[in-house]
């Protein structure tokens, strides 16, 4: 039995270049106006979200509740 693997973002995979959620990625995936959430077990960061005008959010859990922060893309 292996124990099971936890997922990890990019911004605080353990394993430098081996992450499952590249945010960057995601954020540069994303269509403007869109959202797109995972789940990092190593931090709060649940989803990113690019508005119309390319600006970049990160969505972490605080308690329960989701507080969204605009980020630079050299940050994540
Ligand atoms: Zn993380």
């Amino acid at each position: 039995m292996y124990p099971p693997m936890a997922e990890y973002c990019s911004q605080c995979s353990p394993y430098k270049a081996e992450h499952d959620h590249d945010l960057l990625a995601l954020a540069l995936a994303l269509t403007p106006g869109h959202t797109s959430s995972f789940l990092c077990e190593g931090c709060a960061n649940r989803a990113i979200y690019r508005d119309e005008e390319d600006r970049i959010y990160l969505a972490k859990l605080v308690g329960e509740e989701l507080k969204w922060t605009e980020v630079n893309l050299v940050e994540i």
